[in-house]
């Protein structure tokens, strides 16, 4: 098995996850445009603030009409449960609909088939694991920091690297700007944009897209993204004696030679592995 590249051969990928779908997402979206950062909000699309009425709240939803504001290249919208209930404390017929009525409100606002969501309250256990399974969902987010560069083995119990608040981020952003990985890296950072408002911060995720933006060996993807970018690169089948490698998926993968040097295999083709 040769070790798995990012498309175009990279090694590094930079995601943002932020929850709720409150009204701030408005600022950091346009963050995100002006920084040519990708990521993924995960809304609860039961929970609006009416038409009409001024965001004045610490935490305010987006209205119904203000929803337009995630339809922007490069922003993947996510389940985060129709009315934002624990998943744990549910039955599995409530727990249907937390997941499928969110999905469908969000497909249908957007257009899109929604693949994606993050666990309210970031709890999740093995019925609520499968029943996103069931219902057509590849990853899921918690709220437990993993500090960690790698990709997650599991992801529908994926663990972000960290929130945005927290005090090891700086260190883990260094260390992705500079080592040069042998494996591939992810640094996937959630939270919430009314956390910005609260801490006075909005300086702290500029300085952040701003380091990173622009850089050539980073790839800038939805969640969605990285995660069925990475499920295709499991799927790849190998020849019994490694010489070959089949891509049966509709993704092109890349992969890297002992060589160091990238192969490409276009979805559907066997390639020959030159070692
Ligand atoms: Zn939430």
């Amino acid at each position: 098995m040769l070790k798995t590249l990012f498309p175009n051969g990279l090694k590094k990928a930079f995601t943002l996850s932020y929850d709720d779908g409150c009204y701030d997402d408005i600022r950091l979206l346009d963050l995100m445009s002006r920084y040519k950062i990708k990521g993924t909000f995960n809304i609860s699309s039961g929970i609006t603030r009416p038409e009409g009425q001024e965001p004045c709240g610490p935490w305010e939803r987006m209205c119904p009409s203000e929803l337009e504001n995630y339809a922007r290249e490069g922003v993947e919208v996510a389940v985060h449960g129709v009315r934002h209930r624990d998943f744990t404390k549910i039955s599995e017929p409530e727990l249907i609909y937390e997941i499928m009525s969110d999905k469908q409100a969000i497909e249908s606002t957007f257009k899109t088939v929604v693949r994606g969501a993050a666990y309210p309250y970031g709890s999740f256990n093995d019925l609520s694991v499968k029943t996103l399974a069931k219902c057509g969902i590849k990853y899921c987010r918690t709220v437990w920091s993993d500090y960690s560069l790698e990709l997650p083995a599991d992801w529908l119990r994926l663990r972000p690297t960290a929130h945005h608040n927290d005090p090891k981020l700086p260190e883990l952003l260094e260390k992705f700007l500079n080592e040069q990985p042998e494996n591939p890296r992810m640094l996937y950072i959630w939270g919430h944009t009314p956390e910005f408002r609260r801490d006075g911060n909005w300086d702290l995720i500029e300085d952040i897209l701003k380091k990173v933006s622009g850089r050539e060996d980073i790839w800038f993807a939805e969640n969605i993204e990285i995660c069925e970018y990475d499920l295709a690169a499991r799927s790849l089948e190998y020849s019994a004696d490694g010489k070959r490698v089949y891509n049966p998926t509709a993704k092109r993968v890349w992969l890297e030679l002992p060589d160091k040097k990238a192969l490409e295999v276009s979805p559907g083709e066997t390639k020959e592995i030159s070692l």
